[in-house]
């Protein structure tokens, strides 16, 4: 038997927008529940989550954002030692969307290279209020080699998938 109780440990980052349902999604996955009830992320938070994969265990770092994006000041030391990042935006708010050319910048200029990085569209329970196709969106994925699904942390739509699948793409490429 290892001494250790799992057999990867990933580090992954949430960033995108202030509102885009960041803390929500952590939250869901994590704890199970929707809403936090907790308010707006104070300080720097991280969460543990250990899924099983294939018989393996797989330990998940999630980082969520401590409300810094507010100010855009979320500084390398954030996005230093990342293995995933989950980019995500509001699927009901256009410029949550259009500010996504601007966190690619940051991964660019902040990330490192190998990490692999997920587009998500969140609140897909509001799907009388989208702003965003899902074509248009999985075309701007694509044309960064990002994957890309729509969940909703309400509904815990997709939630659990979007962490699963981003363990996997991790151990893929470890
Ligand atoms: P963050 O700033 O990105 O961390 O966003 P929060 O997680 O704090 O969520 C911002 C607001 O969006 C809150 O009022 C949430 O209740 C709401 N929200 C988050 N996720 C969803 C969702 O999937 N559906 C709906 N309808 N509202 C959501
Ligand atoms: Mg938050």
């Amino acid at each position: 038997m290892s001494m250790e109780d799992y057999d990867y440990l990933f580090k992954i980052v949430l960033i995108g927008n202030a509102g885009v349902g960041k803390t929500c999604l952590v939250r869901r996955f994590t704890q199970g529940l929707f809403p936090p009830g907790q308010g707006a992320t104070i300080g720097v938070d991280f969460m543990i989550k250990t899924v099983e994969i294939k018989g393996e265990k797989v330990k998940l770092q999630i980082w969520d954002t401590a409300g810094q994006e507010r100010f855009r000041s979320i500084t390398q030391s954030y996005y230093r030692s990342a293995n995933a990042l989950i980019l995500t935006y509001d699927i009901t708010c256009e410029d949550s969307f259009r500010c996504l050319p601007e966190w690619l910048r940051e991964i660019e200029q902040y990330a490192n290279n190998q990490v692999v990085t997920i587009l998500v569209g969140n609140k897909i329970d509001l799907a009388e209020k989208r702003e965003v196709l899902r074509q248009r969106a999985e075309d701007f994925a694509d044309a960064q080699s990002m994957l890309y699904l729509e969940t909703s942390a309400k509904e815990s739509d997709n939630v659990e998938k979007l962490f699963l699948d981003l363990a996997c793409e991790l151990i893929r490429e470890a």
